[in-house]
C-alpha cells in the first residue's frame, strides 16, 4: 500500500524551534497550487501501477487552505490516482486558523482525520514556542472538530520545554487526555540548527533540559499515556486501539510514498533497486521550475541493500517492532553476531522478542538511539 503526501508551506508566523519549510508570507498560494498541480500530473505515471491508502497535508500549515482549494487539489488527486475509497485523509491543523465552517468543508470533502498542533495548554509556554494560538483556541479547535463530524482527532504536544516543571507537564497530558483524542503525539523540545531556539541557546538566553531530566519527562509520558488507554507504538506517537496513523505506518514499514510541494522528499521500491528523491526547500524554484516543464528535485539517491536493511532496522525499532524474519527474508545480510546482540536486549529488560519481532520495552525506547546504533 502506497501513500501521498502534500507539503503546503505557509505559516502565519514561524515558530521559534521549528526547521521544517515554510515562508511567512501566503500571497504566492495561486501560484504554488498551480505548479502543485502540474507536479501532480508529472508523477500520473505512478497512478496507474498501485493504488494510495492514505493522503496527508502537512507543512507549514495546510489548514491556511481554503476549502475551495483543497478541494481542487483532493479532486485533481482523486481524478490522476488510484486512491481507496476508505483511504485515510489528515490535515495538519493549526488551532489559529480554523472555523468550525472550515473544518465543516474539509470533512465534506472527505477529510476523515485531524492532526491539531496544540503542542501546550499553558499561556506563556505558548507565546515561549511563539504559536499564533492561545489555549482556548486550542480547546474551540476540538470541539468544532467534533461538531464538524471528525472522530479521529491527532493531538501534538511538545515537552521539556527550558522551563518546565514536571508539573506543568503533567497538566499538559492531563488536559490532552480529558479531551479524548484518538491519538497523541508528544515530542521533546529538539533545538533545531539555524533556528530562533538555538540562537536563543547559543546567546544563553535560555537553556535546554539536560537528557536525564528529559528522559524523566520521556518516562512519565510513557507512562501517563499507557495508564490512559494508549498504545505507544512509536518513539513519539501513542494511539487508542484502531487509530494508529495510516500514513505514518507506512513510512514506518518502508512502504512506497509519493511527496508533493518544496522540500517534499518521495521514496519507491522498484524492481532490483528502491530511491528516495527530494524536492528543492525553496518555493519560487519549485514554481519555476514545474513553470518551465522541469521536475523541481534537489537531488535523488539510490539506495544499496544494506543502505535499505539499516533503514529497516531503525524505522522498526522505532516503531512498533522489527520483524526480523521479514527483513532477513527481504534483505538478507551475511551478519551473524545479530543473534548475541538481541538475546542481550533480551537480557536487560530492553526488548521483548517473540522469535518473529523484537519489539522495544519502555526501557529501550529510552536509549532507542544506542540500542539502533549497536545493532546495525
Ligand atoms: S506552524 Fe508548524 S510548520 Fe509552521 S512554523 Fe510552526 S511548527 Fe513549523
Amino acid at each position: 500500500m502506497a501513500s501521498l503526501y502534500l507539503h503546503i508551506p505557509f505559516c502565519e508566523k514561524k515558530c521559534i524551534y521549528c526547521d521544517f519549510y515554510s515562508i511567512e508570507n501566503s500571497s504566492p498560494m495561486e501560484e504554488f497550487l498551480s505548479a502543485l498541480h502540474v507536479e501532480i500530473d508529472a508523477y500520473a505515471e505512478f497512478g496507474k501501477q498501485e493504488s494510495f491508502e492514505t493522503i496527508f497535508f502537512g507543512g507549514g500549515t495546510p489548514s491556511l487552505l481554503s476549502p475551495q482549494q483543497l478541494e481542487s487539489i483532493l479532486s485533481h488527486l482523486h481524478h490522476t490516482y488510484s486512491i481507496e475509497s476508505d483511504a485515510e485523509i489528515t490535515v495538519e491543523t493549526n488551532p489559529g486558523t480554523v472555523t468550525r465552517e472550515k473544518l465543516t468543508a474539509y470533512r465534506t470533502l472527505g477529510v476523515n482525520r485531524l492532526s491539531i498542533g496544540i503542542q501546550s495548554f499553558h499561556e506563556d509556554e505558548l507565546r515561549f514556542l511563539s504559536r499564533i494560538h492561545d489555549s482556548a483556541q486550542a480547546l474551540d479547535c476540538i470541539r468544532s472538530a467534533r461538531e464538524a463530524g471528525f472522530d479521529n482527532l491527532s493531538i501534538d504536544l511538545i515537552y521539556a520545554l527550558p522551563d518546565q516543571t514536571k508539573e506543568r507537564w503533567e497538566a499538559n497530558l492531563q488536559k490532552a487526555v480529558a479531551l479524548s483524542p484518538n491519538h497523541i503525539s508528544a515530542y521533546g523540545l529538539i533545538v533545531e540548527d539555524n533556528t530562533p531556539l538555538s540562537r536563543m541557546v547559543r546567546s544563553r538566553l535560555v537553556s535546554p533540559k539536560p537528557p536525564d531530566e528529559e528522559a524523566e519527562f520521556y518516562e512519565m509520558t510513557m507512562s501517563y499515556l499507557d495508564a490512559h488507554g494508549f498504545e505507544h507504538y512509536e518513539v513519539s506517537n501513542y494511539a487508542k486501539p484502531g487509530f494508529r496513523s495510516r500514513h505514518n505506518y507506512n513510512y514506518w514499514k518502508h512502504e512506497n510514498y509519493l511527496s508533493f510541494g518544496p522540500s517534499a522528499h518521495s521514496f519507491r521500491r522498484e524492481a532490483g533497486e528502491s530511491r528516495r528523491w527530494f524536492n528543492i526547500a525553496n518555493l519560487s524554484h519549485y514554481c519555476s521550475a514545474l513553470q518551465e516543464g522541469r521536475l523541481p528535485l534537489l537531488t535523488e539517491e539510490r539506495l544499496s541493500l544494506s543502505q535499505l536493511r539499516t533503514e529497516r532496522i531503525l524505522l522498526g525499532l522505532r516503531s512498533d517492532g522489527l520483524d526480523v524474519k521479514r527483513l532477513d527474508s527481504e534483505l538478507p545480510s551475511s551478519t551473524t553476531s545479530r543473534v548475541q546482540m538481541i538475546h542481550d536486549l533480551v537480557e536487560a529488560g530492553s526488548a521483548t522478542f517473540d522469535g518473529n519481532v523484537l519489539r522495544l520495552t519502555q526501557k529501550g525506547y529510552l536509549i532507542c538511539d544506542e540500542i539502533c546504533a549497536r545493532l546495525m
